[in-house]
């Protein structure tokens, strides 16, 4: 078995870090979120400027029709560099790849190129009160009305909501037919009266995602993507993108680069050979470890063109594990300062342990839940009985 690069795939990793050489620059401190958006709206239209979003995209819609190998290269020469991410996530990674499937040709011509700039933000309006991990069990509706559909209901937890232009909304456009089916997918504009966005504000004391209230929002018929009543097919394909693994080679560098400030903290503090210490530095190697070797092996099967299939949930549990062990010990290692926040005079990385740590309790919820995660490698992977 092989697992070197070759010769043209170490060029492109070349060519990918000395472009963020000579063009990334070091994040101000954001006194908001708002701030922080705004920033990184800059800094993705930069990107795209030099075609470096989206680059797993055909040419003709502003990619490098690029490799997975590719990607992965760029996604871990990216955190290695310490690069923000785009911000305009969920329209890169979920949205482009669900409008390249199944949009037609004046829908991609309208939302592809403003998701790669960010000029046009977009979030994902599938989750309710009543379906997270059974998302079929969704209610908003959408009545038939001339030239479109009236949607009413409620999302939740929508990220970035508060600064999308378009949302993906997943809605019941037949209700008498089985929950998996008569379910579309239209695309909101979150500028259409009905539409009231509610900041949730969460652990971290930002407000990331929201609440979204549809009374009587009309979508336009051109709105719709994909076959009437087939929005639970199109949504797989948003969500094996979300989902896939493509993220694990991203955090697998972030976090080998936390460890590394990590090793310092602990010197730096005089905790180094404290037993627990140690104990914990050394689980967050291995845990390291675990993912790369799964990232390793979704990588071999992308190069032969196999899709990563339920593995992914694999790699995303082995993710969750990783993260929340290894930002749990970031807090330990501030020691007396840890129940302290930003600004706060002595608090190591300026708070930033203390956030990553109250975010991390996220990892095993989002894109999926770790006992749903659990679910399918047993049902899909072991070949367990439903339970
Ligand atoms: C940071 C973050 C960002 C998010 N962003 C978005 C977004 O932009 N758009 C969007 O639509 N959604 C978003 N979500 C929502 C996310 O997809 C849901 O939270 C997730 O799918 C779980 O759904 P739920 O919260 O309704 O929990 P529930 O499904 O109600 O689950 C509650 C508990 O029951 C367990 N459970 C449920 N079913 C089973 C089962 N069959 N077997 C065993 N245990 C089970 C779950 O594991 C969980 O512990 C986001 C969530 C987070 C944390």
């Amino acid at each position: 078995m092989n697992l070197a690069f070759s010769d043209e795939e170490r060029a492109f990793a070349d060519e990918v870090r000395s472009w963020l050489a000579d063009n990334l620059e070091t994040p101000p401190a954001f006194a908001s979120l708002d701030e922080e958006v705004a920033w990184g709206r800059d800094w993705q239209a930069k990107l795209a400027r030099d075609r470096w979003v989206g680059i797993h995209w055909p040419v003709e819609y502003g990619g490098r029709a690029a490799t997975p190998v590719q990607v992965a290269l760029l996604n871990m020469e990216y955190a290695r560099a310490r690069a923000p991410q785009p911000v305009n996530r969920v329209g890169v990674n979920n949205v482009g790849p669900t409008v390249l499937a199944f949009g037609t040709d004046d829908q991609k011509r309208r939302w592809l190129p403003s998701i790669l700039d960010a000029s046009e933000l977009w979030c994902q309006l599938f989750s309710e009160p009543g379906a997270g991990s059974d998302l079929a069990a969704l209610s908003t509706r959408a009545t038939p009305v001339e030239g479109g559909w009236m949607v009413s209901g409620q999302k939740v937890w929508t990220s970035y909501a508060q600064w999308s232009r378009w949302g993906i909304c997943l809605a019941r456009t037949d209700p008498d037919a089985p929950p998996h089916r008569g379910i579309s997918y239209l695309v909101v504009d979150m500028e259409t009266p009905g539409v009231d966005v509610r900041p949730l504000v969460q652990l971290t004391g930002e407000a990331e995602f929201n609440e979204v209230f549809l009374d009587d929002v009309f979508v336009p018929s051109d709105q719709l993507l994909g076959g009437l009543h087939q929005g639970w097919a199109v949504a797989s394909t948003t969500l094996s993108h979300e989902r896939g693994t493509i993220f694990a080679f991203k955090e697998q560098v972030v976090h080998e680069v936390y460890l590394d400030e990590l090793f310092t903290l602990a010197q730096t503090s005089g905790t180094f050979d404290d037993v627990e210490v140690a104990d914990g530095l050394a689980q967050s190697f291995v845990d390291l470890q675990i993912l790369r070797l799964h990232n390793w092996r979704t990588l071999s099967r992308l190069a032969r063109g196999i899709e990563p299939g339920p593995e992914t949930s694999w790699v995303k549990l082995a993710w969750t594990d990783m993260t929340q062990r290894l930002s749990a010990l970031g807090v330990e290692l501030c020691g007396a300062a840890a129940p302290l926040w930003r600004g706060a005079h002595g608090v190591a990385g300026h708070g930033k342990w203390q956030r990553q740590w109250l975010w991390s309790g996220a990892a095993s919820i989002a894109g999926g839940t770790s006992e749903i995660q659990k679910n399918i490698v047993a049902e899909r992977i072991l070949g367990l009985p439903r339970g």
